[in-house]
C-alpha cells in the first residue's frame, strides 16, 4: 500500500512513514496534482477535504475526519489493514527506504553511547540521517499498536520491537 496524503495530513503522513508506508506528502501540491500523483503511481489518496475526496478523478480516495492523528491513523485502520511489519525501515524525511549501516560504519556517525548499545543502524540515502532504535518512542509505539490493533506478539523478546527511533543530524 502506497499513499498520498493532502497537506491538512502533515503528521498522519509522517506516522505512516514511522510505520514503513511509502507516503508522498508535500505543503504546495494542488489538488489536481495530488489526484494525477495517487492515478499515475497507484497510490490511495488521503484527503481532509470533502470537496476533493468527491471528485471523480483518480482512483482510491479515503476522507478523513479527525484533525487529531491518533483518531486519524484510527479512521485509517478501520478501512485498511494497516500493521507494525516495517516500523522504522523509511525515513520520516525523505520518504525512502534505509540502507543498512554495519556498527563499524555507524561507529563515527553516532554518540558512543548509543554505539555501545545499539545493534542496528539504518541510514536514509537522501539526507543521511542515522536511525537507531532507542527508548523513548515505546510509549508512541505502543500507542500506535493500539490505534491501529496491532499486539506485541511480534516483539523479539527483549524489548527492541519496543525501542524508538533517533535522529541524528
Ligand atoms: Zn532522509
Amino acid at each position: 500500500m502506497k499513499f498520498i496524503v493532502d497537506v491538512m495530513l502533515g503528521k498522519l503522513a509522517k506516522w505512516l512513514r514511522i510505520l514503513g508506508y511509502d507516503t508522498l506528502y508535500k505543503r504546495d501540491w494542488e489538488d489536481d496534482e495530488l489526484i494525477e500523483l495517487a492515478r499515475a503511481e497507484g497510490r490511495i489518496l488521503l484527503t481532509a477535504d470533502r470537496e476533493l475526496w468527491r471528485r471523480r478523478q483518480g482512483s482510491h480516495k479515503i476522507f478523513i475526519s479527525s484533525d487529531k492523528w491518533q483518531e486519524q491513523l484510527r479512521e485509517l485502520a478501520r478501512v485498511l489493514p494497516l500493521d507494525t511489519e516495517h516500523l522504522f525501515t523509511r525515513c520520516i524525511e525523505c520518504n525512502l527506504p534505509l540502507e543498512q549501516v554495519s556498527r563499524e560504519e555507524a561507529r563515527g556517525l553516532v554518540p558512543p553511547y548509543v554505539y555501545a548499545t545499539q545493534e542496528g543502524f539504518g541510514r536514509c540515502p537522501e539526507c543521511g540521517r542515522i536511525y537507531w532504535r532507542g527508548s523513548h518512542f515505546a510509549h508512541a509505539l505502543a500507542e500506535v499498536r493500539r490505534l491501529i490493533g496491532v499486539g506485541d506478539e511480534k516483539g523479539d523478546g527483549n524489548g527492541r520491537r519496543e525501542g524508538e527511533i533517533e535522529i541524528k543530524n
